[in-house]
């Protein structure tokens, strides 16, 4: 993935970020070399490789660009995962091989309008009717939706509703459903023009009266607020490599820049307070990496890591914003100027304290792990 991120990524990102293209070419070529499904079976069509080395080339990736980054990242570990974990094999065999092959993408559909943070207020309906659900409601912000190449959404909806048994509080039953692109009554928005990820899609989801077979159903009626938490936590590992990625390219970027670039008659690397960033970027990136690793294989081992995951998105997301920062500073104006990675870098960053879940929520996440 190195490799691939810097002879092929890297010549082609400045421009996809410019025009706001979606990397069709990169994904295709990704696809050939068995990296659009690195974690999954081989016999469905899977690298079969374990979560370490998916961690590990999401971060070459991101080191490089990150809109190639997320579009990798959404589609493996939060489109195709949930097909992995909880499909048929009907199912599987229906997406899993064109998916791992890069052919079509997946995505999720879990943000609405009023449900982010708050996932589980999703207010999205699905109602069985004569074999099939019948689907009402909306998403926003869903990555990969709306490509030419978008096979289909996985999306959360509420299925039904009870009181437990007892008198209290109505509970609403929320069940996965995938939806597949080109079904009539699900259409996606145009999409947003986003601070950062410009080659990424991320558009707004509506459905109107969409219908799918009741075999659609992915997994349990009922298991869809367990199921998308499951999918949360490993989603935040590959979003942790991100973190690291990025801070790791800004770092790349910026050494590189002040060995070269002279002020007062010598490179501005040898200027202490240049050296403060350097070094103390390089220690914190290595320990975010530690971090982030120790996670991918505690899940690899079948151990908890809903903890490690979280300190991991919360430490990673801020190095980012943080490591781009100092990389623009390095760069002094040129930093501010477009033809620069860093430049890119540092808009690409923000996302990351805020996508798979907010900090804010992290840090509940890593709260209630230590009992609060
Ligand atoms: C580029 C992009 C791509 C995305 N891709 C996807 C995708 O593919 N699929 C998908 O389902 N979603 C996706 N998202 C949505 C993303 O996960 C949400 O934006 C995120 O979880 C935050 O939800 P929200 O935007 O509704 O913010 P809100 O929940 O409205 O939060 C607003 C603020 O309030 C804070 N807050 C909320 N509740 C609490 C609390 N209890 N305590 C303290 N503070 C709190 C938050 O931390 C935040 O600072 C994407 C978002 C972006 C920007």
């Amino acid at each position: 993935m190195r490799q691939f991120a810097r002879e092929e990524v890297a010549p082609a990102a400045e421009e996809l970020d410019r025009t706001k293209s979606f990397p069709y070419e990169l994904i295709s070529k990704l696809g050939g070399l068995g990296l659009m499904g690195i974690p999954f079976p081989e016999d469905q069509g899977g690298g079969g490789a374990d979560t370490l080395a998916y961690t590990m080339a999401i971060e070459e990736l991101a080191r490089i660009d990150s809109s190639v980054a997320i579009t990798v990242a959404a589609h493996t570990s939060l489109g195709t995962m949930p097909i992995h974990l909880w499909g048929t094999d009907e199912q599987k065999s229906e997406w899993m091989p064109a998916l791992c092959a890069g052919e079509k993408l997946a995505s999720f559909g879990l943000t609405e309008p009023e449900a982010g943070s708050d996932a589980g207020n999703t207010s999205t309906t699905a109602t069985l009717t004569d074999g099939e659900w019948v689907i009402n409601g909306a998403k926003q912000f869903i990555t990969n939706s709306g490509t030419d190449i978008s096979g289909c959404v996985t999306i959360t909806a509420v299925t039904g509703r009870s009181n437990g048994g007892g008198g209290g509080a109505e509970r609403k039953e929320i069940s996965n459903i995938i939806v597949p692109n080109g079904t009539p009554g699900y259409e996606q928005g145009e999409p947003y023009r986003k601070m950062g990820w410009n080659a990424s899609d991320t558009r707004p989801l509506s459905f109107d009266d969409c219908r799918v077979p009741e075999s659609n159903l992915l997994g349990r009626r009922g298991d869809g607020f367990k199921q998308f938490m499951q999918i949360l936590d490993g989603g935040r590992i590959g979003v942790s490599a991100m973190g690291v990625g990025l801070a790791q390219g800004a770092l790349d970027e910026a050494l590189a820049y002040a060995k070269e670039r002279r002020a007062f008659g010598q490179p501005i690397s040898r200027f202490q307070t240049i050296q403060a960033k350097i070094a103390d970027l390089s220690a914190q990136i290595e320990a975010a990496r530690l971090l982030t690793y120790r996670a991918a294989i505690q899940k690899d081992r079948g151990e908890p890591f809903t903890l490690t995951a979280a300190q991991a998105k919360l430490i990673t997301g801020r190095l980012a914003v943080r490591a781009t920062e100092e990389a623009v500073q390095i760069h002094g104006g040129y930093g501010y100027i477009e033809e620069y990675p860093v430049c890119r870098f540092y808009r690409d960053a923000k996302v990351l304290t805020i996508g798979e879940g907010t900090d804010e929520v992290q840090q509940m996440v890593i709260a209630r792990q230590l009992g609060c």
